[in-house]
């Protein structure tokens, strides 16, 4: 994917939501004003080809309050939350905290997901927690491959995962899984991972 650059881009003026910038500050309890956008984070950061707009794009967008032009921007939902782009950040703005917040955002105004195949494996992870406590790695696998009806793509690690047992075939669970039943519903995450 190719990165896009604002000076390519043109701002709706629709788009402008003066609130926005606080309400992701205040949700993520992370102050991206500090940014000196000095393009570290997005020369550090693995999954940055893949994303439409870097790290330091984002904070950009939500500092000018172009909420939906962030909330529906892909690299939200590429961000893995691998944290090395807050380990090189001299301001120390914790970026995955703040990627987070946005797609939290994002499913909550029913923003069209720019990556629905990223949102399906979060909600698998979660449907396995929420069923065992723990992540069953195959079944997770399983039914995202079910999902994109795509069998064959990772059939080598996959095996390579099974050979070297790092895929259990059958599930472990905790020994109070009603617990977690409860954290779901407390925290009101059945929306995300109901089965
Ligand atoms: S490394 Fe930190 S200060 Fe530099 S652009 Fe990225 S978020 Fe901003
Ligand atoms: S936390 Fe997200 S933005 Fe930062 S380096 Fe990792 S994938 Fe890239």
């Amino acid at each position: 994917m190719t990165t896009k650059h604002f000076k390519d881009q043109i701002i709706d003026l629709d788009d402008l939501d003066s609130s926005f910038p606080k309400e992701v500050i205040q949700r993520s309890g992370v102050n991206l004003n500090t940014c000196l956008h000095c393009l570290s984070c997005a020369g550090g950061c693995e999954f940055s080809n893949n994303m439409d707009f870097l790290p330091n794009q984002m904070i950009r967008m939500v500092q000018l309050g172009l909420k939906n032009k962030a909330l529906s921007c892909s690299g939200i939902w590429f961000c893995v939350g691998c944290n090395t782009c807050s380990i090189q950040c001299p301001m120390g703005i914790d970026i995955s905290t703040i990627t987070d917040v946005l797609c939290q955002i994002a499913l909550e105004k029913g923003i069209v997901v720019a990556e629905p195949h990223i949102l399906k494996f979060h909600e698998e992870v979660l449907n396995s927690i929420k069923r065992y406590g723990r992540t069953h790695k195959l079944e997770i696998m399983f039914r995202y491959k079910l999902y994109k009806k795509d069998w064959f793509s990772d059939m080598g690690v996959g095996f390579k995962m099974l050979t070297k047992r790092k895929l259990d075939i059958l599930p472990s669970k905790i020994s109070e899984p009603e617990e977690i039943k409860k954290f779901f519903q407390k925290n009101r995450m059945d929306n995300y991972a109901g089965q």
